[in-house]
């Protein structure tokens, strides 16, 4: 791993050192527990980190240690600019472009603390001084446990570090069956709950603790919204200002949503288009080799992993659905190819 941050950076800087560590908008699973491992894991040497977080995060994120002191940078946005511009160190953690951060990614841009980026999302914008990068890890989660056992402080893994990275690693997993997922996926987690992490607990605080209303938005989009595209072997739900409404749609009652289409026989590649009332969000999500964030790049001005992206646009809902159907049409040949 290039340009690797070495622990001797921090203890030069010493205990006092202004520690901020932050993530990408709209935190999931893996950046909040990336984050709040790594922040738990520097607590634990004497440091007192700060996590800022550029919105705020799903209900179901806020059981772990530390998370009572998260910034929200919407609402904080002149105290978050003061320690974010007074930092000695900034640690960006599961993304790789400042454009990721919102109006943060400026003040980070500015200030003159060493910035150390841990990430697994493909193509890094360089705006980092050390980085921690590859695409053949899980998730975030595992990244920080590797970081850690490089800096040969593995001893310092407690049940909390150890639950806030399990949560991260198991979830960009899909629960361990994503593609992503390795023989040393399978050896961190193994070590994680002989450290604390306690596998049953976390999944049910991950998955099976949501509100009445997402269960029941699921159960209406999936009746009443998605539809199939055999021809493209696409599917595809869309979601208006209205049914969110409707709904009471909260952070992170959405995520997820998009796997159901791409359960259906037949479909490689599934859409989730909803109109949140500044843009029109997607999320995109594939099989084998369709590489959905070329569709993301292309047209929404995202990106992401092969099988997992994500983009915008500042087009109607209905106009970003005109576009996804002409994006499935130029992309057939590469629908049908062949894994
Ligand atoms: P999700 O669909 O869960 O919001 O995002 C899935 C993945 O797509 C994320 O991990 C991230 O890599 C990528 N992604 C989502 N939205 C965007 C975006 O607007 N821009 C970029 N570059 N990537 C995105
Ligand atoms: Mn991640």
């Amino acid at each position: 791993m290039d340009k690797n941050l070495p622990i001797s950076v921090l203890e030069d800087l010493g205990k006092e050192a202004k520690i901020i560590i932050t993530t990408h908008h709209k935190p999931d699973a893996d950046a909040m527990g990336s984050s709040l491992g790594l922040k738990n894991f520097l607590l634990k040497l004497g440091y007192n980190p700060i996590v800022i977080t550029p919105t705020d995060y799903a209900p179901f994120l806020h059981w772990m240690k530390g998370d009572e002191d998260v910034i929200e940078y919407e609402g904080a946005e002149a105290k978050a600019d003061e320690l974010i511009l007074d930092a000695d160190v900034v640690f960006c953690l599961d993304f790789n472009d400042l454009k990721r951060i919102n109006e943060m990614g400026l003040v980070v841009e500015r200030s003159n603390a060493i910035k150390v980026m841990v990430d697994h999302h493909r193509l890094p914008v360089g705006f980092d001084d050390y980085r921690y990068w590859t695409i053949d890890t899980s998730s975030t989660a595992e990244l920080i446990y590797d970081l850690i056992h490089d800096w040969g402080k593995a001893e310092a893994i407690d049940k909390d570090i150890a639950s806030c990275l399990y949560a991260g690693i198991s979830s960009d997993t899909g629960g361990f069956k994503h593609g992503n997922t390795s023989s040393s996926t399978h050896l961190a987690v193994a070590e994680l709950i002989q450290k604390g992490a306690d596998n049953t607990d976390i999944t049910d605080k991950l998955l099976d603790n949501f509100s009445e209303n997402r269960t029941r938005l699921i159960g209406y989009s999936i009746y009443e919204k998605l539809e199939i595209f055999p021809e493209y072997r696409t599917a595809l739900i869309t979601l208006t200002r209205e049914e969110l409404e409707r709904f009471k749609v909260k952070t992170g009652d959405t995520e997820g949503l998009v796997n159901y289409g791409l359960s259906i026989e037949g479909v490689i590649f599934a859409a989730l288009i909803i109109d949140r009332t500044v843009m029109v969000k997607m999320s995109l999500r594939s099989k084998g080799d369709f590489p959905c964030n070329e569709v993301a790049a292309q047209y929404f001005g995202g990106g992401g992993h092969r099988n997992a992206s994500g983009g915008a646009s500042k087009d109607t809902l209905e106009g970003t659905i005109n576009t996804f159907k002409k994006a499935l049409v130029e992309y057939k040949d590469k629908l049908w190819a062949e894994d």
